[in-house]
């Protein structure tokens, strides 16, 4: 299923129905958005560009990403969003190995690739969607990858996976099946990212004929998100646990209690469960819980309104701290190391299937080999399920940090960090922090000041990957085969976060 298909249909069906906003500014109804999508569409196609090939996004959250992402699907090409918090050289990388034959960008200059890069509002945009849009979308295979997601690899290098059509129509049948009911009247708010989670909850929007609100600052700002939602009214969004966290201290300062917000959808790190109580008793039962990743996107399980609501019930805690229960796409089994089924409350790693899995990782066989088994995806997480279907993640793939809300592989930190002459050897871990979540600490040996690292990282990295602290050490803690040990250098920052409480009390 090509969802340029469900655009097209919602713009027959209500075609001065608004769409896009900017703030509150309307920018485009479905009829507006449909024939610029289908311009952007007819002008890839006059470029050779159709099924197969890949066309990136690396744009902020602005009014022209809808439609810019619908139109490359108009021409029945795969998208490729990137996230905007990526460094140029980080993006660059991903502009190749996604072999795109074009690039909506921001800002040309920033880029050392060889492809035709494009800004939005510029005469090149223009010139592209200044032909005769094209009179329908083309249809795709169920199998035709769409969306290509780039995941961060615990060997460094980000990989690929295909998000087919088959795909993103299972996820968006089933956000209305287990997440929550859409109607026209209702607004998607893009607060997190459009190349993940949040873009991704575009498509059952876009069909079933809802509105778009894209914030002026482009991002997250609590105050924004309060107004916005006064104003337009009937408002969901995707969130991640620390963007929650991060509202419900800005409402209690302020004394806003979320008017207009209809849904609060949260995933893609641990929601602990102060934290959801807090914003229970700010917000009022407004929330829904998610659990997906980038190879099965955001439908493995889901915990519903009713469940984070029902403070009477005597399992009501445990439930918090779960993830909920499969989404009506998804089969869910934790599995033994030997890959054998396990049975309930035993603890294992958390193996998906159903047609939300994805079709695989991009040139990566031998990553896809590991990856998928018998067509049952391994995640990586580790958790165990209840008698009664609750699925409660335990760990992360070992080493992964989530900070913000964003995931972080150390490896790419010591990457960067090892290029730095001074210095010598480098390990990096999360350590927990009440704000973020996790940070990111760098265990360094060498010779070398933290501004000094910072500017090297800033150079390489994203910013939200940097380490936060520095500990200078004279080696590193290493098992007999020679490999850092990980675990006792996260032990040592818990125990020095409890000395310091302890001098603190
Ligand atoms: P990504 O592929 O970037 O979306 O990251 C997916 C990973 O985020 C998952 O494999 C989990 O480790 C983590 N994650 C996603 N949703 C949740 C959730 N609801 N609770 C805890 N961790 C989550």
């Amino acid at each position: 299923m090509n969802p340029a298909l469900w655009l097209a249909r919602t713009a027959i069906r209500t075609p001065e129905a608004p769409a896009i906003f900017h703030g509150t500014d309307l920018v485009l109804t479905y009829a507006g958005f449909d024939r610029q999508s289908a311009a952007i569409g007819a002008g890839l196609c006059a470029r050779g560009i159709g099924p197969g090939e890949r066309v990136a996004l690396f744009l902020p959250n602005s009014p022209e990403v809808l439609p810019i992402l619908f139109g490359i699907w108009y021409a029945g090409a795969t998208a490729v969003p990137i996230n905007a918090k990526l460094h140029p050289k980080e993006v660059d990388y991903i502009l190749g190995a996604s072999g795109a034959r074009l690039a909506f960008v921001v800002d040309k200059t920033a880029h050392d690739v060889d492809l035709p890069l494009i800004e939005p509002g510029s005469g090149a945009f223009a010139a592209l969607t200044g032909t005769d849009p094209l009179p329908a979308p083309a249809v795709t295979a169920p199998d035709d990858t769409l969306w290509l997601f780039y995941t961060s690899g615990t060997t460094g290098k980000p990989k690929g996976a295909c998000q087919t059509g088959a795909n993103l129509t299972a996820m968006s049948l089933a956000y209305l099946a287990d997440v929550d009911r859409v109607t026209a009247g209702d607004a998607a708010l893009y607060a997190a990212p459009m190349s993940h989670g949040a873009g991704l909850y575009a498509l059952v929007h876009v069909l079933m004929g809802a509105r778009h609100v894209i914030p002026r600052s482009g991002g997250f700002d609590p105050a924004e998100i309060f107004t916005l939602a006064a104003q337009h009214r009937d408002v969901s969004m995707f969130a991640a646990p620390t963007m929650v966290k991060r509202m419900v201290a800005a409402a209690r300062d302020t004394g806003a209690d979320g008017d207009g917000i209809k849904t609060i959808v949260y995933g893609g790190g641990p929601m602990y469960v102060a934290d959801i109580k807090a914003a229970l008793d700010t917000f009022g039962p407004k929330f829904v819980q998610i659990y997906g990743q980038g190879e099965a996107p955001m439908s493995i399980t889901a915990l519903s309104r009713a469940d984070i609501a029902d403070r009477h019930h005597p399992d009501w805690e445990r439930r918090l701290a779960s993830v909920g229960r499969a989404q009506s796409v998804a089969a869910v089994a934790i599995l033994s190391p030997e890959g054998e089924p396990l049975p309930a409350g035993k603890v294992g790693e958390i193996a998906v299937k159903g047609p939300i899995v994805m079709k695989g990782y991009l040139d990566s066989p031998e990553a896809n080999a590991q990856a998928i088994r018998d067509g049952w995806l391994l995640t990586g997480d580790v958790g165990h399920l209840d008698p009664d279907g609750y699925l409660t993640l335990h760990d992360r793939a070992k080493d992964m940090v989530v900070s913000g809300g964003s995931n972080i592989y150390p490896r790419e930190v010591e990457e960067a960090l090892l290029t730095h002459p001074g210095v010598t050897e480098v390990s990096v871990v999360g350590t927990p922090d009440p704000e973020w979540g996790e940070i990111v600490v760098a265990f360094v040996v060498g010779r070398a000041t933290p501004e000094a690292l910072d500017a090297h990282c800033a150079d390489r990295i994203a910013r939200f990957k940097k380490p936060k602290r520095y500990v200078f050490v004279g080696e590193l803690p290493k098992n007999n085969y020679g490999k850092v040990l990980k675990t006792e250098l996260r032990a040592r920052l818990r125990a020095d976060m409890e000395q310091e409480k302890e001098r603190g009390a």
